[in-house]
């Protein structure tokens, strides 16, 4: 029987963005409640002081609603409506680059028990970034591997707890951005303390200026970038390895009907690598056939999804607003969520299936969910575990119930900001030059990040309209976390997309086959975009800082409190970032002009924001711009012509970053690649 048959002749009563999600919520209503439908069912929009950030509930004598320039509707101790955003405000930096951290934290101690001989399994998978991380840390890169991974392991940890100092990824930085936060008193001294103190700041009768709070929001948000989550990516790296471009799919047709399908869901990579080792054993396989499947498919969600995309190539079945979705199509015999993005509804689809959710980390079980601890130091005997649980579902199936929709895209992931090195300048030459010179010769306009999260409240396919859009106007795009999911599931992430780009960064993409969107992993390795952005001011040509490159970041479906920290890390770090389709400062006038109006005259860079893709692409491009006028780069120059000055600078780079010298990024597969090795 066609499953859709009972839906015949129903009209939606709700709609979710994309068409493959439409097709599925077709499917799931009237079994089980989801988003989509709870968002139409709620009917009103959300509370606009909350919505706004002049609500107050730090204390009991609220909450207190305000409302800015009326007297009598401070808060009640007389809170304004500044100061009470920007606490809001503060709150989100801090909590999001609490998860973040805490990611960071986690995967520093698998390292550690890794290094120290107490885990199985991992091991040390990129040496020569390890030696990097080492260099920063004050370490000898040149010691032997083994023993300086243990004092690498030893420093990771104590970047979290440290109380005074500097956090050791600050010397990343341009010169001149590190010195703009020294003046400013803002550079991170612990990860930890950086968090804990901006809530401190934030309770009740504590720091009560606006100015002063938004300022300190900028310390935890950098402590985050450059700290907790630069150390989630590098230290992933190291032990899962470094991403190259490779090939895979994404989009719910990933599923397959003839296996037993297991979601990885959440963002911290160590369960789905053991998930991903435990999968091709053959005694798991065999465990598999005997209950009828041909095998275990692992299909990824959200981050976790993008983790293992991008390091093993495996599909990723959804973003976001997909996870309730896969649940739905009844082919899912586990999903393995391990934190953050994991929406509670899960648990309740997947009763109305023969479906197991499966929580696996300390910090975060599920009511109505299995829980099965995942050990750390036995990975891929834990993962065995979990993979036997979904095996043992998959007679359960009811194959009546089976709906997989055919949609699945393919796409080039793992643009990690070695690989573009390569990717640009080829095996033998290897740097950022050549995208410099072609942002200087206006064949590239500029570099946009399209990062975070998709939202139920948001109906339009926003992330894809402004893409097109951005590369149509020779802005090439980077992307992450589920952004970059749904940029996949357009088909923006494969090579071919580079037809739908403007004429010259065309060519430029066609000549070394790279896709006018490059997915740079997960939410915590928007860190990679700041040392992209990093390598390209010290490649030279673009001025001495990042607030003086023609690069932009945006966030237009932004969700979780995450994308509020590493909105503000980026902005702290000079780039601006244009959030969507609404601000949390909003109903405060003052607090949201000093973020982005002020905060360009301290940081070099500011916050902004707009709502459809078009005003979108209007601001990033204006931005992008303004940049160009500033340096002299406004008219497009042909390369003959290019200015001597300019090519100088190219040719003598201020700072040569110390993994240029130590070949760590492992071998890429473009197509410039295999024109080098020919012509070698
Ligand atoms: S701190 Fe002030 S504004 Fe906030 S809830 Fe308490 S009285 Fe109201
Ligand atoms: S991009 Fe946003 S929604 Fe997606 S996994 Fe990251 S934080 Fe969650």
């Amino acid at each position: 029987m066609d499953p859709r048959a009972r839906f015949k002749g129903r009209k939606p009563a709700c709609t979710v963005q994309c068409a493959v999600n439409q097709e599925m919520l077709e499917q799931i209503q009237g079994k089980v409640l989801t988003a989509p439908e709870r968002v139409f069912k709620r009917g009103t929009k959300p509370c606009l002081f909350g919505k706004g950030g002049t609500c107050c509930h730090v204390c009991n004598m609220g909450p207190c609603q305000i409302i800015e320039g009326v007297e009598e509707m401070r808060g009640v101790c007389g809170a304004t409506a500044a100061t009470v955003a920007s606490r809001n405000f503060c709150r989100m930096v801090a909590a999001g680059s609490s998860a973040h951290s805490d990611h960071g934290r986690g995967i520093a101690e698998v390292f550690y028990e890794t290094v120290h001989g107490n885990a199985e399994d991992f091991e040390i998978k990129d040496e020569n970034k390890l030696r990097v991380v080492a260099y920063y840390f004050g370490l000898d890169p040149k010691k032997e591997t083994k023993e300086l991974a243990k004092e690498v392991a030893v420093k990771a940890l104590e970047q979290f707890g440290q109380q005074h100092g500097e956090l050791a990824f600050i010397k990343r930085a341009p010169e001149k951005r590190q010195a703009k936060w020294r003046e400013l008193g803002v550079v991170p001294r612990g990860v930890d303390r950086e968090v804990v103190e901006l809530l401190h700041r934030t309770s009740v009768g504590v720091d009560q200026d606006y100015r002063s709070l938004l300022k300190a929001s900028v310390r935890t948000a950098l402590a985050d970038g450059w700290g907790g989550s630069m150390l989630a990516t590098e230290l992933q790296d190291i032990l899962f390895g470094t991403p190259v471009p490779i090939r895979a799919t994404v989009n719910l047709g990933v599923l397959k009907e003839d296996m037993v399908n297991v979601t990885v869901h959440g963002h911290e990579p160590e369960v789905a690598e053991a998930l991903a080792m435990a999968a091709q054993d053959p005694e798991i396989i065999k465990e598999a056939q005997k209950v009828g499947a041909k095998g275990i498919n692992l299909a990824g969600i959200c981050c976790t999804g993008n983790e293992v995309l991008m390091r093993r190539g495996i599909p990723i079945a959804g973003s976001f607003v997909q996870q309730e979705m896969a649940l739905a199509t009844g082919a899912v015999e586990a999903m393995i969520v391990d934190v953050q993005c994991i929406m509670q509804n899960v648990a309740t689809v997947a009763q109305a299936f023969h479906t197991a959710v499966i929580t696996v980390s300390d910090k975060a079980e599920i009511e109505g969910a299995m829980h099965i601890p995942f050990d750390h130091h036995h990975p891929v005997e834990s993962a065995k575990k979990i993979l036997r649980e979904a095996i043992s579902r998959f007679p359960k199936r009811d194959k009546s119930r089976v709906y997989i929709p055919k949609s699945k895209m393919d796409v080039v992931a793992g643009f990690s900001h070695e690989t573009i090195l390569y990717i640009l300048g080829g095996r033998f030459r290897a740097s950022y030059k050549p995208l410099n010179e072609n942002i200087i010769n206006g064949r590239i306009l500029g570099v946009a990040a399209i990062v975070g999260c998709d939202n139920f409240r948001v109906f339009d396919e926003v992330h894809v309209e402004l893409a097109k859009e951005l590369i149509a106007n020779n802005v090439l795009v980077v992307a992450t976390g589920c952004a970059a999911t749904g940029l996949g599931r357009a088909g923006l992430l494969s090579p071919e997309a580079a037809s739908l780009a403007g004429e010259s960064l065309r060519e430029v993409l066609e000549a070394v086959g790279c896709p006018p969107v490059l997915h740079m992993g997960s939410c915590v390795d928007n860190s990679r975009i700041l040392i992209a952005l990093t390598e390209m001011v010290n490649t030279g040509g673009l001025g001495e800082d990042i607030d003086e490159l023609p690069a932009i970041g945006c966030a237009p479906q932004w969700m979780s409190e995450k994308a509020v920290a590493i909105g503000n890390y980026f902005v702290g770090s000079g780039a601006c970032v244009v959030f969507g389709p609404d601000f949390p400062t909003e109903k405060s006038q003052v607090a949201t002009d000093y973020l982005f109006h002020e905060f360009k005259n301290i940081f070099g860079a500011n916050w902004l924001v707009a709502r459809s893709a078009k005003d979108f692409a209007a601001v990033m491009i204006d931005k992008i711009n303004e940049k160009r006028k500033n340096l002299g780069i406004d008219k497009p120059k042909p390369r003959i012509l290019f200015d001597m000055a300019m090519r100088r600078a190219l040719e003598s780079p201020k700072v040569t970053s110390p993994f240029h010298g130590l070949g760590c990024f492992g071998p890429t597969y473009l197509k410039v690649e295999e024109e080098e090795e020919k012509a070698a």
